[in-house]
């Protein structure tokens, strides 16, 4: 979400006449979007003002902004400490950024944009048009959270849940396929909640999937309490959902997930997983681990491992529970060290073993494969396949938004590697 953020910060500045620039030493304004999900995200907020310093050291300051999460959860506490930062600006309101630029250029002043004010944001932006000409782009449809697990920043951070209109978001949906998008990646932090005027994610990816010259499109991150039966029968029905889905478990054992408050059981998730299978054999799935939240015990980390292996999860993201200040979690008791970082490693393991049993069995087989760019200095095209996989290939023939058959040679932990299959060219009849 921070790309989409990013690249819409580019957009409404450009009103101003600023532009990106590679060169840091050239940069006028300095602008620095965060993410608060992993643990140090403050240090490396005055990690990174402090290299900024120094490359200014004998040059005239540029204005630096500090915006996303870590400016929503910290601003105050920013500004004080760092005097080298100008402004902190909220997740929910970067449509300010003009105001607060031009206000520093005119007055010495310090900035806190920090109120949730994500309704008056989106129609901002909508006055902007997308100029992102990327081949796989996100579109944000739904910000915010509701659901409170006990570890998460997300709500305090980006507010409660809110859902962009329907037609806006298939406006700038035309709009990323006009600039030559083929691929869409609907993003929300939680998706799956997408509510506006009882239009829901599955209406939306229906309205989508009628888009011409629009090829691929996922969706992410779902929360499995809000995994309805016309979400799953919009991935057998519509043709361009790719077939994999990133559902975050977070954990194996029902006990835990209560204690996290993420409001499902483990049969539960089970369940959308068999009736996803039932509606679409092909479909695959990533996922989310928290190892070692307090209170895990070694039945309740047993049983996390067991459910790796039981769903296949071809790709997964662990990490152990690291506390959030300001969450209800930040106060609990956390499990040793030691035996935290050796579940981690076992379970690591475990992921790997399937993951690398997925990988090996793709050797020799055939698949789809959407290229978005040429690799520096070689022949060499990158892609992905319909499950999100890295693909590259030698090619000679510009391959850069095409979608094209490849027949997978080897593989390693995160690429394959393949060739391209020459396809028939049609026949031409007779007049
Ligand atoms: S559903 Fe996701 S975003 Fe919301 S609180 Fe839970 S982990 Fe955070």
């Amino acid at each position: 979400m921070n790309e989409y953020d990013s690249n819409r910060i580019l957009d409404l500045t450009k009103k101003i006449n600023y532009v990106s620039i590679t060169n840091i030493e050239e940069a006028d304004c300095y602008v620095l979007n965060t993410c608060h999900i992993r643990e140090k995200a403050t240090d490396k907020v005055y990690h990174e003002v402090g290299r900024v310093k120094k490359k200014f050291r004998n040059k005239k300051k540029p204005i630096v902004l500090i915006i996303g999460c870590v400016a929503q959860a910290e601003g105050d506490v920013l500004l004080q400490k760092e005097k080298y930062i100008d402004a902190v600006i909220g997740p929910q309101s970067y449509h300010e950024i003009n105001k607060i630029i031009l206000s520093i250029e005119n007055k010495d002043t310090k900035i806190n944009s920090t109120e949730f004010e994500v309704i008056e944001k989106f129609d901002q932006l909508n006055l902007v048009k997308n100029s992102n000409s990327k081949i796989s782009s996100f579109l944000t449809i739904q910000e915010g959270c509701d659901k409170f697990c006990k570890f998460c920043v997300v709500p305090y951070t980006r507010g409660p849940e809110y859902s962009r209109s329907f037609s806006e978001i298939l406006s700038e949906a035309k709009q990323l396929v006009d600039n030559g998008s083929q691929e869409i990646i609907l993003l929300g932090q939680n998706v799956n909640a997408y509510n506006f005027k009882n239009k829901r994610l599955s209406d939306l990816l229906f309205s989508l999937n009628e888009i011409k010259n629009l090829e691929r499109i996922r969706y992410t991150t779902s929360h499995p309490k809000d995994f309805t039966n016309d979400l799953i029968e919009a991935h057998s029905e519509c043709k361009k959902l790719m077939p994999l889905l990133h559902l975050p478990v977070q954990s194996g054992s029902t006990k835990i997930l209560k204690n996290m408050n993420r409001n499902h059981t483990i049969e539960e998730y089970l369940e959308i997983i068999e009736k996803l299978r039932r509606k679409k054999s092909s479909i695959k799935f990533s996922s989310d681990f928290i190892i070692a939240y307090p209170g895990e015990t070694k039945d309740d980390f047993e049983r996390t491992v067991l459910l790796m292996k039981e769903v296949e999860f071809i790709n997964s993201y662990s990490f152990i529970f690291s506390p959030r200040p300001g969450t209800p979690a930040a106060n609990l008791k956390k499990i040793d060290t030691k035996i935290a970082k050796e579940r981690l490693a076992i379970f690591q393991r475990a992921a790997d073993e399937v993951k690398k049993k997925y990988r090996e069995g793709l050797v020799n087989s055939t698949t789809s494969v959407l290229f978005e760019n040429k690799s520096r200095a070689t022949d060499k095209y990158f892609g992905r396949d319909e499950y999100f996989n890295s693909v590259i290939v030698h090619s000679n023939e510009n391959l850069a938004g095409k979608i094209r058959k490849v027949k997978i040679d080897k593989c390693n932990q995160n690429t394959l590697f393949g060739e391209l299959i020459l396809e028939d060219k049609p026949k031409e009849h007779a007049a």
